[in-house]
């Protein structure tokens, strides 16, 4: 490994392994795997370009040895955890932008480049990414990629899957394959689709050309209260029937109100009359069009809880990470139902909480009405007490979202966290997931155990 990428550039004190051996999830909310403590990488190395990337997929191939792909380490399913040890594969030296095209709207950049330097790069061509979750300052755009996250403008641009135009990706056997930057094909099946929200169980991504955005030319927000969930989810459903495209959409119930917060980013006809057809909607469903100045201030702060990661945890060694906050009782749950079930299952979750002594402080839609999502905190007994009673009841919730025709998971992954319940959810395509993999990884050396593979 010293010969591909200099001796500097490969890690392997205890203090290394150990920071590396994890992501951003808490062994809290691993209720169903071994111990998190436990996973350890034998080495972590640091290419700087395809050429070593391919060179230590090569190494390892030979020698049948693990490899796990780590970007920002930001993800929060315990997708980088090394659960067969190995070699972590850091891939953020690689942090080029290497084109920006205006005129293409894309920009090519290697996998390692962390989403707050792709915004700076593209604001000097008044662009941006169509990708602005609150991990920005701290997560990668081939992490984003492989996880399918959802942002903040998802609601116009959809989630980091829908940005990808074409990849550059390292094939277990050390290939380089490359896909066409053209947006759309009809030339046999779409090969990137293959590494989005695969958790590099298929390749390491080594380069990226993403879907850019000019700055919108005028930005309106706007902020409607409701008396219950309900009307707030229809009101945003019927928004989106319509055809109107906020570019943020987020309906949060929290103890003090239920508020439904929308953007309109664009060309500034076009943001006038959606605003105000919004506003229409929006009462006609019992809404009350408020001030704006809540989404406001939800719309500066966030990307903080990112900026507190990062100065709080990021790059920390496990321990510290894991004990820096004594508020850890709870789970955040991001599942993915038709628009006709979503009312349905919030109310038999609701039934499954009752009495279990968890409650939810949150419940919420991002981008779309599809996509629900739950904070759940236990306050009763001890830690210990607490994290059986939510394993018991996130379990049941996970599986009525499956059950009632859905995903158990919008935006994060599955990683160590959701493994034993993906099976159960893809059904055949399990089988199909497997034979895809056997056959490009045949000697499964890339992140093993992941995707139930
Ligand atoms: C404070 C905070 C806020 C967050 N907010 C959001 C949010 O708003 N929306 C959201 O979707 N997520 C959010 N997340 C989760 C996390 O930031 C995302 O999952 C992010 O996309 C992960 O990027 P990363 O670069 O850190 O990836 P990592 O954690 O390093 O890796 C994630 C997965 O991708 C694989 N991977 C990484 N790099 C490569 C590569 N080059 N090739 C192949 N596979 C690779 C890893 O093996 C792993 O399985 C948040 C996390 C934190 C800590």
């Amino acid at each position: 490994m010293a010969d591909i990428v200099g001796k500097d550039n490969v890690l392997t004190s205890p203090y290394d392994l150990d920071r590396y051996s994890a992501d951003a999830l808490h062994p809290f909310r691993v209720y169903s795997t071994t111990n998190l403590a436990d996973q350890i990488a034998q080495v972590v190395v640091r290419p700087a370009s395809t050429d070593e990337v391919a060179k230590i997929v090569t190494l390892a191939n030979s020698q049948k040895i693990p490899l796990v792909p780590y970007g920002g380490g930001t993800g929060v399913m315990g997708g980088t955890v090394p659960i067969q040890g190995g070699i972590i594969v850091d891939v953020s030296r690689m942090n080029r932008v290497l084109e920006i095209n205006p005129t293409d709207l894309t920009a090519r950049v290697e996998a390692g480049v962390v989403l707050a330097d792709l915004v700076d790069a593209l604001a000097e061509h008044s662009l941006m990414p169509g990708h602005d979750p609150y991990s920005v300052p701290i997560a990668t755009v081939a992490g984003a990629i492989s996880t399918n996250g959802v942002g903040y403008r998802a609601a116009a641009f959809g989630p980091m899957g829908d940005q990808v135009v074409a990849l550059e990706v390292v094939l277990p056997d050390g290939q380089i394959l490359n896909t066409r930057p053209v947006p759309i094909q009809s030339s046999g099946p779409g090969l990137n689709q293959l590494f989005i929200g695969s958790e590099g169980s298929f390749g390491i991504i080594t380069k990226a050309t993403i879907k850019v955005f000019r700055m919108p030319e005028a930005q309106s927000f706007a902020t409607a209260s409701f008396d219950s969930f309900d009307a707030g989810f229809n009101a945003a459903a019927e928004l989106l029937a319509l055809g109107i495209r906020p570019t943020l959409l987020d309906l949060t119930e929290e103890d003090d109100g239920i508020l439904l917060h929308l953007l309109f980013e664009g060309f500034t006809e076009g943001v006038v009359a959606q605003e105000q057809r919004s506003k229409q909607v929006c009462a006609d469903f019992g809404g009350r069009n408020i001030d704006s100045e809540p989404t406001l201030a939800y719309w500066r702060d966030r990307h903080q809880s990112g900026e507190n990661y990062k100065s709080t945890a990021l790059g920390k060694p496990r321990k510290e990470r894991w004990n820096r906050t004594g508020w850890r009782m709870f789970d955040y749950l991001h599942l993915g139902l038709p628009i006709s079930k979503v009312l349905e299952y919030r109310k038999r979750c609701d039934d499954i909480l009752e009495g279990s002594g968890v409650r939810t402080v949150e419940y919420a839609i991002w981008s779309r009405p599809e996509l629900f999502s739950m904070l759940m905190m236990c306050e009763e007994g001890t830690e210990d007490q607490a994290r059986e009673s939510l394993a018991r009841v996130v379990e049941e919730v996970l599986i009525l979202a499956q059950d009632m025709g859905g995903v158990m998971e919008y935006c994060h992954g599955v990683g160590v966290k959701l493994n034993h319940l993906l099976a159960r959810e893809l059904g055949v395509g399990q089988d199909v997931v497997r034979m895809l993999k056997k056959t490009l990884d045949p000697s499964n050396i890339m992140n093993p155990g992941k995707l139930g593979l």
